[in-house]
């Protein structure tokens, strides 16, 4: 396995120079835009690594599948679901036009930053309990107590999240969200700022693979159908408005980040991380799609 995944990293670690590394967070601008890295955990724990696969990056956006698992857990995917809608979108993951007069009045689903701010607002607590929450279920997925947020990544982020901000207060005006505005970004900043590694990321993809089996949930809800519900998300929204493409070139339901991070999830197969900072103009890893497109066809991982 790890000479396949060194072969595949080796085929497309090139490609990096059609992209670019996110700069509307201005720490992200630091990234090394030619890591690439990946490491894929099987259901015997078994952890094969290629790349750049130690290098610690920030979760971003794969931290709305965490935050929408906690929010289920909190308050039941029903009370969830009315605040979020259920379907893709063919808009940028921070679109604010669902939100303009006589349009829906739920953010459109929880995988683009209206509906995953929205998703922090329904997580109990205050202050900073909603974001402890997050972090702690981060580490439980993962395996690793010790992850932690970046603080300089967290402070970029709060200085120049206007257009999340924006969507909040747009989002309070339509009573989608309710509450101190400001400590829900803050959350939903820190949520964005987890630091974490390609192995982190495999880890959590297992634990859903696995439908949380090895998983302690405080709570009267089948893990199964959790597990269920995240793919399904993943498989329709998890790319943004790449998803469908996606979906027929790699078919493995997976969330992306704009730091590069890709979290993918073989249902009871495998857990896959990926990191590559190098991004498409949709926000995705552009390495990622490559490495994992060729990867899929070669360990037949579609699941289409
Ligand atoms: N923190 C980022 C933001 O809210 C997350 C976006 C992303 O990873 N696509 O803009």
């Amino acid at each position: 396995m790890e000479k396949i995944l060194q072969r595949v990293i080796d085929n497309n670690r090139n490609l990096y120079k059609y992209g670019k590394v996110a700069d509307y967070i201005p720490a992200l601008k630091n990234a090394n835009i030619k890591d690439c890295g990946i490491s894929i955990i099987d259901k015997d724990k078994n952890i094969f690594s290629a790349g750049d696969y130690n290098k610690k990056f920030t979760i971003q956006s794969i931290s709305k599948i965490i935050a929408l698992m906690q929010a289920i857990l909190d308050i039941g995917i029903e009370e969830v679901f009315k605040k979020v809608g259920y379907e893709g979108s063919e808009k940028p993951f921070n679109t604010i036009s669902y939100l303009g007069e006589n349009k829906t009045e739920k953010a459109i689903n929880p995988m683009i930053n209206s509906g995953a701010i929205a998703i922090t607002s329904l997580i109990k607590g205050e202050g900073d309990e909603k974001f402890n929450k997050i972090l702690n279920l981060v580490r439980t997925l993962a395996s690793n107590p010790n992850i932690d947020y970046d603080r300089d990544v967290y402070i970029s982020e709060k200085n120049t999240g206007d257009r999340n901000r924006a969507i909040a207060y747009l989002m309070k005006s339509k009573n989608i969200i309710g509450g101190d505005v400001e400590s829900i970004l803050d959350n939903y900043f820190k949520q964005c700022s987890i630091n974490i590694d390609t192995i982190d990321l495999a880890n959590i993809g297992l634990s859903i693979a696995n439908r949380f089996k090895d998983i302690e949930i405080n709570a009267d809800i089948d893990k199964k159908k959790i597990s269920s519900l995240l793919i399904a998300i993943m498989t329709h929204s998890g790319m943004y408005n790449f998803s469908g493409q996606w979906s027929v070139e790699v078919g493995i339901p997976s969330k992306s980040g704009v730091a590069g991070g890709i979290l993918s999830v073989v249902p009871d197969k495998y857990g896959i991380g990926f990191f590559g900072p190098s991004l498409d103009k949709n926000g995705n890893s552009l390495l990622g799609h490559s490495v994992l497109k060729e990867l899929s066809k070669e360990l037949n991982l579609n699941l289409f």
